[in-house]
């Protein structure tokens, strides 16, 4: 919560002066479901003239329709009349409301907002989550990098202890804070298990941006890695949400153990074949892609927006969440892949690769990469004091 400092010092300043002289009160409130900020206003006690007041100082600089539930507001109270108000939407969304005299005077505070591209060096040790807050980031950093390995690796179980992470990725800063990451510029993964992957963003003539290998190799591949998208898994190795996979022909799948709400993801494009609830599979999602293939995902605690029989759905479009229904012994997902018809072995299918960078850009390309490559090697200062088992601490800046 913050608070502007004027106003934090007057109400400090006004508590062991309270009988002497001023009264300050602070209501702190959230938008809830179905309600307007006028609704809120009127819960939280405000008179009916200052609800107006606040309502008309703010017409034309706060769009209404825009108010959401969960939106913060805090109402500061001076002798029982409003004296400043302020409502949150986001650490960047914020307007105000200050009495001015006998008026009320809206705006929308202005906070400014720097895009910063660094380097994230991380040490996998237990789990992507715990690397990432071990550096001083953020556990989104790992749903970011998770994203761009999506064809290559499957985060629920290909990572091992030891392996490194390392990304040029885009940061929105505010006030030293870090907001949200953006786009990953490159990104290397050295996995015990994996190997050695990289990847590097280039945007094409057209405005669409993708990502490739190093000579240019499309880092897409007609189905992704895992059913489900990585979302801030906190599990460590061999506790009982590290799926244990294996193909068991008499039961036609594989299961992902994992928590109650994972978001599942389409592997591939294709339409919607099935949703419903199937008894033995509870709720089940299948879709139809093309060459043939199949896949099938059970269990499902719900389903994605718009998932219906004949719609189109498009990899890594969230189709479903996993769950707990039907004949299933604890939350998991059973993922199921059939090929003409017939159940085969998801995990060991090779897909091939979406199509190269065409030939023509392949110069630019190449350059921008080398580039980006080079930056991506660096080694930062606290890796070189630490010696190779340090991991990058917060990250070095590697560009302006
Ligand atoms: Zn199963």
């Amino acid at each position: 919560m913050r608070t502007p400092p004027l106003l934090l010092l007057a109400a400090l300043l006004a508590a062991p002066l309270a009988s002497a002289s001023v009264r300050y009160e602070v209501k702190n409130r959230r938008i809830e479901p179905r309600q307007t900020l006028a609704q809120a206003l009127h819960d939280a006690a405000l008179p009916d003239a200052q609800v107006e007041a606040v309502i008309s100082a703010l017409e034309g600089v706060f769009d209404f329709r825009k108010s959401r539930p969960g939106d913060q507001l805090r109402l500061v109270l001076r002798e029982g009349v409003l004296d400043f108000f302020d409502y949150r939407q986001s650490a960047v969304d914020e307007w105000q409301v200050r009495r001015d005299g006998d008026k009320y005077v809206g705006s929308k505070r202005t906070i400014e907002v720097e895009k910063r591209v660094e380097l994230v060096s991380l040490e996998i040790s237990t789990s992507l989550y715990e690397a990432a807050l071990a550096a001083g980031e953020d556990p989104g950093i790992g749903v970011v990098l998770a994203d761009v390995f999506a064809w290559d690796i499957d985060f629920y179980r290909d990572t091992r202890k030891g392996d490194r992470a390392r990304a040029l990725v885009e940061k929105f800063v505010s006030k030293g804070r870090v907001l949200r990451y953006g786009e990953v510029l490159a990104a290397a993964y050295e996995g015990g298990l994996v190997g050695a992957k990289r990847v590097f963003r280039y945007q094409q003539p057209d405005g669409q941006a993708n990502y490739f290998q190093e000579d240019g190799a499309s880092a897409r591949k007609t189905f992704l890695k895992s059913p489900l998208k990585y979302a801030h898994i906190t599990s460590r190795f061999g506790s009982r949400f590290h799926p244990v996979l294996q193909y068991l022909k008499n039961h036609n799948g594989v299961d992902y153990g994992t928590p109650i709400g994972t978001p599942v993801w389409a592997v591939a494009d294709g339409t919607v074949t099935k949703a419903q609830n199937t008894g033995a599979g509870g709720n089940t999602v299948c879709v139809r892609h093309t060459n043939g293939f199949e896949t099938c995902y059970l269990h499902l605690s719900r389903y994605g927006a718009g998932i219906r029989v004949g719609a189109r759905v498009s990899q890594k479009q969230v189709i479903a969440y996993s769950g707990n229904t039907g004949r299933s012994t604890g939350p998991h997902l059973h993922f199921a892949l059939k090929r003409g018809g017939q159940f085969v072995n998801p995990l060991n299918q090779k897909f091939p690769r979406a199509d190269p960078l065409p030939k023509a850009l392949l110069p630019g390309f190449l350059a921008q990469t080398k580039e980006l490559a080079s930056q991506l090697d660096t080694v930062s200062v606290a890796e070189m004091t630490e010696g190779a088992g340090g991991g990058a601490g917060a990250g070095s800046k590697a560009a302006p």
